[in-house]
């Protein structure tokens, strides 16, 4: 991966990459930058116990409902139009190096700063997989430093309302597969640590600029209905720089686990979830979740107590990618939609709370009023009669091949 050809810096389209300069900006496009908008009604200031004044104080942040607001998603390539058998993989043109990205890294290496503004074309030839930049994202990366104070004025008019700071990465294999039930064990296992490494090189640059609080959400949108959309697998990550709090499901879990902590327990190290166990392996465990956010909901998590994904040694990668592989499988078997969310939960990186990494598969469903008005569900199923299903299954599947 050496010869290259470079887009120059002022030919960047706005918001590309999320680079905004002073050649892709005009006032007009004040209406198009990324916010980060905290709901005033749902979420409250996060506040922290002062043992000197005996007060909580509150420490500049704040828990609770937020939307990124990006019209920049809306130019994706996308098939809503068109066939959904015939959608472009972008990803092939750039492993050809006919398409412009910025590389972060490969599964044994990494490539451009996570905040580098050049993006390059360039044939892939010695990796299994890489991790980009997302080209649309959700939140910007760059602000040039002579306009940044001006849009800043005419973005953060309120309280609530903030520039979506962050940065927003994509991984992909470079042989061609579309779901965890097709994709070859190794290429997994590269996605996975090129993944690992993009996240452990961005979190560090990160740092340098002294940005410390960082929630970092790595997840797979399988399938179109799902909200993948490109035909290819790939995962995303979602690095949050704006150091300002986390989600409303993100906080239940910090104080789940802090409850954990003050009862001396760790629930994911004790719990054996019995028969609702789906599927084990040296290093993971599956079982059907007792609360399913979705029928069909599985989770995941590691035998070893480790806080991040990126704390995950490589028996513990290769664990991962068989038991995401044997989930899917039975999960088509059992005829569950193609369209699937696998969502990864690490502690936020900087946090010093009591965390233990899990992951949750949720097949694609849609959702009514209740499922909405708060986080629940309404489930058909036994999780029970969901783990017995799947366990025949892969017994099944095993004895065939
Ligand atoms: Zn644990």
């Amino acid at each position: 991966m050496e010869r290259y050809t470079a887009l120059p810096f002022e030919n960047i389209p706005f918001m590309h990459w999320g680079i905004i300069n002073k050649y892709n900006f005009d006032p007009e496009k004040i209406k198009f930058i990324p916010r980060k908008r905290w709901d005033p009604l749902t979420s409250v200031e996060i506040k922290l116990f002062n043992e000197i004044s005996r007060e909580f104080i509150p420490i500049g942040k704040r828990r609770g409902h937020f939307s990124y607001i990006s019209p920049v998603r809306g130019l994706r390539p996308t098939q809503i139009k068109t066939d959904i058998k015939k959608r472009p993989d972008v990803f092939k043109n750039i492993i050809e190096g006919k398409d412009y990205a910025i590389f972060i890294s490969t599964e044994n290496k990494n490539l451009d700063s996570p905040f580098s503004t050049h993006p390059i074309m360039m044939e892939i030839e010695d990796a299994k997989s890489v991790t980009i930049i997302n080209r649309f994202p959700a939140m910007v990366r760059y602000i040039e430093e002579e306009i940044e104070p001006i849009i800043r004025k005419k973005v953060e008019t309120d309280p609530f309302t903030k520039i979506a700071y962050g940065i927003n990465l994509v991984t992909f294999p470079v042989n061609y597969a579309e779901t965890l039930s097709d994709i070859h064990f190794q290429d997994l296992v590269e996605m996975i640590k090129s993944l690992n490494n993009a996240i452990e090189y961005s979190v560090n640059e990160a740092k340098k600029r002294k940005i410390t609080l960082i929630p970092v959400y790595p997840f797979f949108n399988i399938g179109y209905l799902a909200g993948g959309s490109q035909p290819r697998l790939h995962a995303q990550v979602y690095i949050d720089l704006n150091m300002d709090g986390h989600g409303p499901f993100m906080e239940s879990i910090l104080q789940s686990f802090e409850e954990q902590r003050k009862r001396g327990i760790c629930h994911l190290c004790t719990s054996r979830h019995t028969d609702r166990i789906v599927y084990e392996n040296n290093t993971w465990l599956i079982w059907a979740t007792s609360s399913p956010r979705r029928n069909f909901h599985l989770r995941l998590a590691t035998k070893r107590h480790i806080e991040r994904i990126t704390d995950l040694d490589n028996n513990e990668i290769e664990g991962l990618a068989d038991a995401l592989i044997i989930s899917s499988k039975a999960l088509d078997a059992v005829g569950i939609s193609a369209d699937r969310n696998v969502i990864i939960y690490s502690n936020p990186y900087g946090y010093s709370s009591y965390f233990h990494l899990f992951i949750d598969i949720l097949p694609f469903e849609k959702l009514g009023g209740i499922e909405l008005l708060d986080s629940t569900r309404v489930a058909r199923y036994s999780p029970r009669d969901v783990a017995e299903e799947l366990r025949k299954t892969i017994k099944q599947t095993r004895h065939n091949s």
